[in-house]
């Protein structure tokens, strides 16, 4: 593998999991200088690049590098002047050849640079390339008659599911149909809740708070990703809430998203809770093999490259809980080489698509659980361990305890002592509670699996 194969198949993964705003601004103009003993030395265009890249992005650019070439063991970063002999990444990209003489998954990245100033939309996110299953019909049949009615349907619309199922596709699906079936007639905004956050926090700091404020409430309909993230943020919370009253009363759409559910988003201010509940709440689960598979599709064909069906399906089969995965694994097919998608070896298949497949089990201990638990619900640690007895803590703390039983399979007496001194009944007792709950409840199964994503990602 040449180091510039290694680098596009590294960028593929790497842009799976950043912002795609972050992708374009740090990872363009980037290529692998060189290649030798284990350490790689990645050639960037300018000092500011440098300090983001080896601060930041180290780790991820790393592990991303090591999934290719387990043989590099550390990373350097270069300043390299744009003058300098090497051509720019946008020809290097153009001329690399991909499949069937189609560059490697660099198409995303060429519409990330369309992305709209004013309205914040990805135009590569629209309801053709959306693909409908049971799993997420409800939410596409709203999306749609919200498109249809705006401020009329179902306002406002609210979207939950877990992480990399759909929800920033679906939502950005309709602000760019509602430009293209209102014209200019419709003024149309997306933002992250967490950008929504830190303009908000710029504009007090400038003395800007008026313009901010008018800025927003001129759109007709606005599109807020991840609404979890405003959870403590009292402030934003009531800027928000400020914002959508005004929205909601001209008539205007409002349409959000959120890991998880109103209910289960911890400190979310009562009167923005009970506006969220007004409108329409619908989720996103996850897809089925069929979906998987038909998803898998489309992609080839956006993609303009052909992969047999045994290794669609060998990817459906394995990959099932999260879309962006199923992406991954199929750029990482398509990175990987020719020969594979001409005369499929489902040996080699399944030896590429090993570590993301059977990715083993991180180890994780007490500490990681009770932080993790602490924080998503939005309590101190301290709090969980010791004597509170309110309501909010109690039932968290005996979430902790039944991860602590699930998942390190600990004695319930050493859970009892990690947890502030706990008799060993009362761990029983919960862990016995939560087991029932968790078949009957799918609001805490979902809990239970954002927690959990977050336990391993410490
Ligand atoms: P979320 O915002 O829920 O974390 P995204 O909307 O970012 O997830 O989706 C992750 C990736 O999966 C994106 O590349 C998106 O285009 C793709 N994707 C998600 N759902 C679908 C779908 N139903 N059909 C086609 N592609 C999808
Ligand atoms: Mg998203």
């Amino acid at each position: 593998m040449t180091n510039e194969q290694l680098w596009q198949t590294a960028l593929g993964e790497i842009e799976l999991n950043i912002s795609r705003a972050n992708f374009i601004t740090w990872f363009r103009d980037t290529f692998i200088f060189k290649n030798k003993e284990g350490v790689a030395t990645i050639g960037v265009p300018n000092g500011f690049s440098k300090e983001w890249l080896e601060n930041k992005y180290n780790k991820l650019i790393l592990r991303a590098i090591r999934n290719v070439s387990s043989d590099i063991k550390e990373l350097r970063f270069i300043i390299v002047a744009a003058s300098s002999s090497v051509s720019s990444p946008t020809e290097r990209i153009i001329k690399t050849p991909g499949i069937k003489g189609t560059p490697v998954g660099q198409a995303q990245s060429f519409q990330e640079l369309e992305i709209d100033k004013d309205t914040n939309l990805n135009p590569k996110y629209t309801f053709s390339n959306f693909i409908v299953g049971s799993f997420n019909e409800l939410a596409q049949a709203a999306a749609k008659a919200v498109v249809n009615n705006p401020g009329e349907a179902y306002n406002p619309l609210f979207i939950y599911g877990g992480t990399g199922l759909g929800k920033t596709h679906l939502l950005q699906a309709i602000g760019n149909e509602v430009i293209e079936k209102y014209k200019k007639k419709k003024r149309v905004k997306y933002i992250s809740s967490e950008k929504f956050t830190s303009e908000l926090v710029s504009s007090l700091h400038n003395g800007k708070i008026e313009e901010f404020k008018e800025n927003y409430r001129q759109v007709d309909i606005l599109i807020i990703d991840d609404i979890q993230f405003l959870s403590g943020k009292e402030k934003t919370q009531e800027e928000f809430f400020h914002t959508f009253n005004f929205l909601y009363q001209k008539n205007k759409q409002v349409i959000l998203s959120s890991d998880r559910s109103p209910k289960a988003i911890a400190t979310l201010e009562e009167r923005l809770r009970s506006r969220f509940e007004g409108g329409m709440i619908t989720d996103i689960s996850q897809p089925d093999m069929e979906t998987r598979l038909a998803i898998l599709k489309c992609k080839t064909i956006e993609k303009k490259i052909v992969i047999p069906d045994e290794i669609l399906a060998y990817i459906a089969a394995h990959v099932q809980k999260n879309i962006r995965e199923l992406e991954g694994a199929l750029n990482r097919i398509i990175a990987a080489n020719h020969t594979i998608t001409s005369n499929p070896d489902m040996a080699v298949v399944a030896k590429i698509l090993n570590d993301i497949i059977n990715a083993p089990k991180k180890l994780t201990n007490h500490k990681n659980i009770i932080q993790a638990v602490a924080e998503f619900y939005d309590i101190s640690a301290a709090d969980l361990i010791h004597r509170c007895r309110r309501k909010e803590v109690v039932g968290p703390r005996q979430v902790a305890m039944y991860l602590m039983r699930e998942e390190l399979k600990k004695s319930f007496p050493f859970i009892g002592e990690k947890l502030g001194g706990r008799d060993h009944t009362t761990v029983m007792y919960a862990c016995d509670k939560l087991t029932k709950e968790v078949e009957k409840n799918e609001m805490l199964q979902q809990e239970l699996n954002l927690i959990k994503e977050k336990i391993y990602s410490k």
